[in-house]
């Protein structure tokens, strides 16, 4: 019987990735991604699997974002036992994002129990499911090349965050696929540009940005160094709302070099206030296998920490975070969660955006009705606790900071590829409108077939004769 692809998840949508390679002897997971969005909806989704992981002999994990591994420890709940392979950064990531998952899983029901809820979302899996996942992982660097049931494997680095890879998998017949993941962005701060990957038969590609190009991100640094300008003059504060992993890290990099060539004040004091986020900046230490030429030059030739500089400071304690509001400015708070829907950016929010010396500086995606979103459309009134606040604060965005290739990107990297045997490319993770722009893209350029996969279908892989 011959070898086919089908996905589970993150079929013309972004969340709950799970793409499937049926050798015919052997069936290949990869990603466990949670679904998110509307939320009795989303947890429908989690809850009934679609396919039987005993049937799973192997799961290789892409990268550590929520959408991508969240979903590992329902998955080795209900029945898989196999290996889960991953670079070792993605481990150490994955590691953190599943453990906050379960206590925010927690937290959830039993903040509905309390209120009487009619809808509990009783949490996927606890600390204890996911110490179970975390005992079936193997990690392997990039280019190392492992074996695993019914095929060989390969990591290369997909620039996106840290520890992200491209997957590279030949089958025991010599036919080979490659998955991008979440392809990331040649330039992004830290981070290597994207890794070429050799000719493969078939790919299957991202889209989240089928259909949109990002400002480039060269000018953020300039950028966020006359944001900052402003609160020095004003002598406000600059809050900025940011993901834990990957965003705040890029900020605090920026930091350290615009300090470093003196474009802003050396004795400004920056706050990083977000326990996950000083977890994150711990794990990017321990992984400079992972950066870039760069940040090398840059910080570790020269024995330097970039994520540790004069007048930087690391915030756990719910005390020092409320000793924040009593200290004057000009000063920086660093912030999550990114989208500010939940943690202690909500509370920076509601102390300081009533005053029009300060800045809130948007630097991510903020999704239709969240407070990030509302900040963003500058609404004259925003609601934080239930109570109504006026926004009078400066609100700016820059968004050259997306770790997702936008189309132009996304084509650049195929041109540049060895498409030889390519038969077709896959398009996943990608809503309706960005992956039909893309597809005509991708047909316009010269790719012989482009599929748009929809959830469940399968598709027959074989190779040229
Ligand atoms: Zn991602």
């Amino acid at each position: 019987m011959g070898a086919f692809f089908y996905s589970w998840g993150a079929c013309q949508e972004v969340t709950g990735s799970k793409h499937f390679v049926d050798t015919g002897q052997h069936t290949i997971m990869i990603d466990a991604g949670m679904f998110q969005g509307r939320r009795k909806e989303a947890y429908k989704k989690n809850t009934d699997l679609p396919f039987d992981p005993s049937a799973v002999d192997a799961i290789i994990l892409t990268h550590a974002h929520f959408d991508h591994c969240g979903h590992l420890p329902y998955v080795t709940k209900n029945g898989f036992n196999g290996n889960i392979y991953c670079t070792p950064a993605t481990r150490d990531l994955a590691s953190l994002i599943m453990l906050d998952s379960a206590y925010i899983q927690e937290k959830d029901a039993e903040f509905a129990r309390k209120k009487g809820k009619e809808f509990i979302p009783d949490p996927l899996y606890d600390d204890a499911d996911v110490t179970v996942a975390l005992g079936q992982v193997v990690a392997f660097g990039y280019r190392r090349t492992f074996t695993i049931p019914g095929a060989t494997v390969t990591f290369y680095d997909a620039g996106h965050i840290l520890g992200s890879s491209l997957v590279v998998m030949e089958l025991t017949d010599g036919l080979t696929i490659g998955f991008t993941g979440d392809l990331g962005r040649p330039g992004l701060p830290i981070l290597r540009d994207p890794q070429m990957i050799p000719a493969v038969d078939y790919l299957v590609c991202e889209s989240t940005y089928g259909d949109r190009l990002h400002d480039d991100i060269k000018d953020a640094e300039d950028r966020l160094g006359a944001v900052i300008g402003r609160i020095v003059e004003t002598r406000g504060k600059l809050i900025i709302p940011a993901f834990a992993v990957e965003r705040t890290q890029e900020i605090i990099y920026f930091l350290h070099l615009l300090k470093d060539r003196g474009a802003i004040p050396r004795e400004l004091p920056i706050f990083v206030d977000s326990p996950m986020a000083i977890s994150a900046t711990g794990i990017f230490r321990m992984h400079p296998e992972c950066f870039d030429a760069e940040t090398r030059q840059v910080f570790l030739n020269h024995n330097r920490n970039p994520f540790g500089f004069e007048g930087l400071h690391y915030i756990r304690d719910v005390r020092d975070s409320k000793e924040l509001n009593r200290m004057p400015g000009p000063m920086i708070i660093i912030s999550a969660s990114g989208m500010c829907e939940a943690g202690r950016i909500l509370h920076h929010l509601r102390n300081n955006i009533e005053d029009e010396s300060n800045t809130v500086l948007i630097v991510g995606f903020m999704a239709e009705n969240t407070l990030g979103r509302k900040l963003v459309n500058r609404e004259r009134e925003v609601n934080i606790f239930g109570e109504s606040f006026q926004l009078r604060a400066h609100v700016e965005s820059i968004n050259a900071f997306s770790a997702h290739a936008d189309y132009g990107e996304i084509l650049r990297y195929l041109d540049k590829m060895d498409r030889s045997r390519l038969r077709e490319v896959f398009l996943v993770h990608g809503e309706e409108k960005a992956q039909l722009s893309l597809k005509d893209r991708m047909l316009d350029a010269g790719i012989p077939k482009v599929t748009i996969a929809s959830y469940g279908q399968q598709y027959p892989i074989t190779r040229k004769s």
